[in-house]
Protein backbone atom coordinates (compact mmCIF):
# COMPACT_ATOMS: atom_id res chain seq x y z
CA UNK A 1 0.00 0.00 0.00
CA UNK A 2 1.07 3.50 -0.55
CA UNK A 3 -0.24 6.38 0.85
CA UNK A 4 1.19 9.93 0.92
CA UNK A 5 2.60 10.80 4.31
CA UNK A 6 0.39 14.04 5.33
CA UNK A 7 2.50 15.70 7.99
CA UNK A 8 6.14 16.59 7.43
CA UNK A 9 8.75 15.14 9.10
CA UNK A 10 10.08 18.07 10.77
CA UNK A 11 6.98 18.11 12.52
CA UNK A 12 7.18 14.52 14.28
CA UNK A 13 8.61 15.00 17.82
CA UNK A 14 8.95 12.49 20.98
CA UNK A 15 7.72 12.77 24.18
CA UNK A 16 9.01 10.77 27.36
CA UNK A 17 6.59 9.20 29.43
CA UNK A 18 6.72 7.16 32.56
CA UNK A 19 4.46 5.14 34.51
CA UNK A 20 5.47 5.97 38.23
CA UNK A 21 5.67 3.32 40.98
CA UNK A 22 2.26 3.33 41.69
CA UNK A 23 0.83 2.72 38.32
CA UNK A 24 3.03 -0.42 38.00
CA UNK A 25 2.28 -1.36 41.86
CA UNK A 26 -1.45 -0.84 41.07
CA UNK A 27 -1.34 -2.66 37.69
CA UNK A 28 -2.19 -0.04 35.75
CA UNK A 29 0.76 -0.55 33.58
CA UNK A 30 -1.06 -1.95 30.34
CA UNK A 31 -4.39 0.76 30.85
CA UNK A 32 -1.79 3.31 30.05
CA UNK A 33 0.06 2.04 27.57
CA UNK A 34 -2.64 1.66 26.06
CA UNK A 35 -4.27 5.11 26.12
CA UNK A 36 -1.36 6.01 24.05
CA UNK A 37 -1.39 2.93 21.56
CA UNK A 38 -4.56 3.81 20.77
CA UNK A 39 -4.60 7.53 20.04
CA UNK A 40 -2.09 6.60 17.57
CA UNK A 41 1.46 7.49 18.79
CA UNK A 42 4.21 5.41 18.03
CA UNK A 43 6.18 3.61 20.54
CA UNK A 44 10.02 3.70 19.83
CA UNK A 45 11.00 2.42 23.94
CA UNK A 46 9.70 0.71 26.32
CA UNK A 47 11.57 -1.02 29.67
CA UNK A 48 10.88 -1.20 33.02
CA UNK A 49 13.46 -0.19 35.12
CA UNK A 50 14.71 0.83 39.07
CA UNK A 51 15.80 4.15 39.04
CA UNK A 52 18.65 4.93 40.89
CA UNK A 53 18.11 8.65 43.33
CA UNK A 54 20.60 10.48 40.93
CA UNK A 55 18.83 9.87 38.09
CA UNK A 56 15.43 10.65 39.43
CA UNK A 57 16.96 14.07 40.94
CA UNK A 58 18.63 14.86 37.79
CA UNK A 59 15.36 14.38 35.61
CA UNK A 60 13.39 16.19 38.34
CA UNK A 61 16.33 19.01 38.47
CA UNK A 62 14.14 22.32 38.06
CA UNK A 63 12.05 21.01 41.22
CA UNK A 64 14.88 20.69 43.40
CA UNK A 65 14.31 23.98 45.36
CA UNK A 66 10.10 22.94 46.06
CA UNK A 67 9.60 21.41 49.88
CA UNK A 68 8.00 18.53 48.46
CA UNK A 69 11.36 17.26 46.21
CA UNK A 70 12.70 14.89 48.37
CA UNK A 71 9.64 12.97 48.86
CA UNK A 72 9.37 13.08 45.30
CA UNK A 73 12.45 11.26 44.96
CA UNK A 74 11.70 8.88 47.42
CA UNK A 75 8.52 8.54 45.44
CA UNK A 76 9.98 8.23 42.32
CA UNK A 77 13.01 5.65 43.33
CA UNK A 78 10.40 3.75 45.59
CA UNK A 79 9.62 0.67 43.37
CA UNK A 80 9.89 -0.01 39.55
CA UNK A 81 8.98 2.85 36.62
CA UNK A 82 8.16 2.32 32.77
CA UNK A 83 10.22 4.11 30.81
CA UNK A 84 8.39 5.27 27.07
CA UNK A 85 9.58 7.28 24.61
CA UNK A 86 6.27 7.55 22.04
CA UNK A 87 7.06 9.39 19.02
CA UNK A 88 4.36 11.28 16.62
CA UNK A 89 3.25 15.08 15.27
CA UNK A 90 2.48 16.88 18.33
CA UNK A 91 2.82 14.30 20.89
CA UNK A 92 4.23 16.13 23.56
CA UNK A 93 1.36 18.46 24.09
CA UNK A 94 -1.23 15.64 23.30
CA UNK A 95 0.27 13.79 26.07
CA UNK A 96 -0.12 16.26 28.45
CA UNK A 97 -3.62 16.27 27.47
CA UNK A 98 -4.38 12.73 28.09
CA UNK A 99 -2.75 12.56 31.16
CA UNK A 100 -4.67 15.67 32.55
CA UNK A 101 -3.83 18.24 35.27
CA UNK A 102 -0.64 17.43 38.29
CA UNK A 103 -3.50 17.20 40.47
CA UNK A 104 -5.97 14.38 39.91
CA UNK A 105 -8.32 16.01 41.58
CA UNK A 106 -8.72 18.90 38.92
CA UNK A 107 -7.62 16.95 36.32
CA UNK A 108 -10.56 16.37 33.99
CA UNK A 109 -12.65 12.16 33.60
CA UNK A 110 -11.06 11.00 30.59
CA UNK A 111 -7.85 12.07 31.25
CA UNK A 112 -5.17 9.45 32.87
CA UNK A 113 -5.05 10.67 36.02
CA UNK A 114 -8.77 12.49 35.88
CA UNK A 115 -9.59 8.64 35.73
CA UNK A 116 -7.33 6.95 37.27
CA UNK A 117 -5.42 9.02 40.16
CA UNK A 118 -6.41 11.11 43.44
CA UNK A 119 -2.96 12.80 45.16
CA UNK A 120 -0.20 15.23 43.32
CA UNK A 121 2.07 12.63 44.80
CA UNK A 122 0.97 10.10 43.34
CA UNK A 123 -0.13 11.10 39.91
CA UNK A 124 0.71 7.92 38.07
CA UNK A 125 1.90 9.39 35.30
CA UNK A 126 4.89 11.31 34.05
CA UNK A 127 4.37 13.50 30.64
CA UNK A 128 7.61 15.70 29.10
CA UNK A 129 6.21 19.34 29.16
CA UNK A 130 7.82 20.50 25.80
CA UNK A 131 9.87 18.68 22.58
CA UNK A 132 13.53 19.77 24.37
CA UNK A 133 12.66 18.23 27.29
CA UNK A 134 11.08 14.87 25.34
CA UNK A 135 14.77 14.88 23.68
CA UNK A 136 16.47 15.60 26.94
CA UNK A 137 14.70 13.15 29.36
CA UNK A 138 14.77 9.95 26.42
CA UNK A 139 18.78 10.52 26.43
CA UNK A 140 18.55 10.58 29.91
CA UNK A 141 16.49 7.38 30.72
CA UNK A 142 17.42 5.35 27.23
CA UNK A 143 20.73 4.05 26.32
CA UNK A 144 21.83 4.43 22.93
CA UNK A 145 20.18 1.20 20.99
CA UNK A 146 17.48 0.75 23.66
CA UNK A 147 15.24 2.85 21.03
CA UNK A 148 13.42 1.09 18.25
CA UNK A 149 14.40 1.86 14.59
CA UNK A 150 11.17 1.11 12.91
CA UNK A 151 7.54 2.42 11.62
CA UNK A 152 4.47 0.87 12.46
CA UNK A 153 2.31 -0.44 9.29
CA UNK A 154 -0.28 1.73 10.40
CA UNK A 155 1.26 4.84 10.30
CA UNK A 156 1.27 5.66 6.79
CA UNK A 157 -2.80 6.59 7.99
CA UNK A 158 -1.35 8.39 10.81
CA UNK A 159 1.97 10.12 10.19
P1 LIG B 1 3.73 17.45 35.94
O1 LIG B 1 4.13 16.04 36.31
O2 LIG B 1 2.25 17.55 35.72
O3 LIG B 1 4.55 18.02 34.82
P2 LIG B 1 5.32 19.13 37.73
O4 LIG B 1 6.39 19.10 36.69
O5 LIG B 1 4.90 20.45 38.28
O6 LIG B 1 4.00 18.35 37.24
O7 LIG B 1 5.78 18.26 38.99
C1 LIG B 1 6.43 17.02 38.78
C2 LIG B 1 5.87 16.01 39.73
O8 LIG B 1 6.18 16.40 41.07
C3 LIG B 1 4.34 15.88 39.73
O9 LIG B 1 3.85 15.06 38.69
C4 LIG B 1 4.10 15.28 41.09
O10 LIG B 1 4.40 13.88 41.10
C5 LIG B 1 5.14 15.99 41.94
N1 LIG B 1 4.56 17.19 42.57
C6 LIG B 1 4.33 18.39 42.00
N2 LIG B 1 3.79 19.25 42.88
C7 LIG B 1 3.68 18.56 44.05
C8 LIG B 1 3.20 18.89 45.35
N3 LIG B 1 2.70 20.10 45.63
N4 LIG B 1 3.24 17.94 46.30
C9 LIG B 1 3.74 16.71 46.05
N5 LIG B 1 4.22 16.34 44.85
C10 LIG B 1 4.19 17.25 43.85
MG1 LIG C 1 6.59 18.50 34.74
Amino acid sequence: VTTNRIVASSEVEQSYIMIKPDGVQRGLVGEIISRFEKKGFLLKGLKLFQCPKELAQEHYKDLSERPFFPKLIEYITSGPVVCMAWEGAGVVASARKLIGATNPLQAEPGTIRGDLAVQTGRNVVHGSDSADNGKREIALWFKEGELAQWESVHTPWLI
